[in-house]
C-alpha cells in the first residue's frame, strides 16, 4: 500500500511540482487549498502524513497544526517560506515534525518525509533504541555504547530519553526544556546548553561534531537516526 500525503498549499505551481515528485515516489497525493480544507481532509482522509505550507489564505497553518494534534500523531511536515524563522520555531512547538525551507530541494523535502514515516513506524514497536553505536533501553534505563555500560545522571537520562522520543525530527529548545524540566523553566536555555554539552561529551567521539545529537541552528536539536 503506498502512503497517502494530503498537502495543503494555496500556490498552484508548488502543488503541481509537489505532485509530480510525489507520484514519481508512489506516493498518493491529496491536495486542499486552504487552512479549513486542510483540516477537513485531514479528519476525513487520515492520511500517512501532511505537507503544511505555513502562508493560506485564510489564515497561517499553527491552528491546522494545533486542530490535528488533539487527535493525532500523524507526521506534518512544514514548508516555511525563507526568513520565517519565528513562524517555523511556532509551528514545531506546535506539534509539526519538520520543516523544509522554500525554495527546496525535492530530495530533501523526501528524505524528511521517510524520517517522519519511519518515526511513526519505530514509535510503539520496540522500548530499546538503536542507533550506530548506541544503545538505550528505555524500560531498564540502560545506555550502551559500543556495548559499554555509560552512567548518566537522571536529568542527562530524561533529556536523551526526550530526544529519544522525538527522534529523527526537529526538536525546539523551547520543547525540550518544557519536556525534561517543566513549563517554568522554558526560558532556561543554559540548562539545555549545559546538559546536552554533558550528553555529548559521554556519548559522541567528537562532542564538537556530534554524529547522534545535532545541533539544528537557531532552533533545538535533532536526534539522528541513521
Ligand atoms: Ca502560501
Amino acid at each position: 500500500m503506498n502512503a497517502e500525503v494530503l498537502v495543503i498549499e494555496d500556490d498552484a505551481q508548488i502543488r503541481r511540482f509537489l505532485r509530480a515528485a510525489l507520484v514519481a515516489e508512489n506516493y498518493r497525493v491529496h491536495e486542499a487549498l486552504t487552512a479549513a480544507e486542510g483540516m477537513a481532509q485531514a479528519a476525513a482522509r487520515q492520511p500517512d502524513l501532511v505537507l503544511l505550507d505555513l502562508g493560506l489564505p485564510d489564515g497561517d497553518g499553527l491552528p491546522v497544526i494545533a486542530a490535528i494534534r488533539q487527535w493525532s500523531q500523524m507526521p506534518i511536515v512544514v514548508l516555511s517560506a525563507r526568513g520565517q524563522e519565528k513562524d517555523k520555531i511556532a509551528a514545531l512547538d506546535a506539534g509539526a515534525d519538520d520543516y523544509v525551507a522554500k525554495p527546496f530541494a525535492t530530495g530533501e523535502l523526501l528524505a524528511r518525509m521517510r524520517a517522519a514515516l519511519r518515526r511513526v513506524a519505530r514509535v510503539g514497536s520496540s522500548t530499546v533504541f538503536q542507533v550506530g553505536d548506541l544503545a538505550v533501553d528505555l524500560e531498564a534505563r540502560v545506555v550502551k555504547l559500543k556495548g559499554e555500560d555509560v552512567h548518566l545522571t537522571p536529568i542527562e537520562f530524561r533529556l536523551l530519553q526526550t530526544m529519544i522520543r522525538h527522534a529523527g525530527r526537529v526538536v525546539t529548545q523551547r520543547q525540550l526544556l518544557n519536556e525534561v524540566w517543566g513549563p517554568q523553566h522554558v526560558e532556561q536555555s543554559q540548562y539545555l546548553r549545559v546538559y546536552m554539552g554533558q550528553l555529548r561529551r559521554k556519548l559522541e567521539a567528537d562532542a564538537a561534531r556530534p554524529r547522534y545529537l545535532r545541533t539544528e541552528t537557531g532552533v533545538g536539536y535533532r536526534l539522528a537516526m541513521d
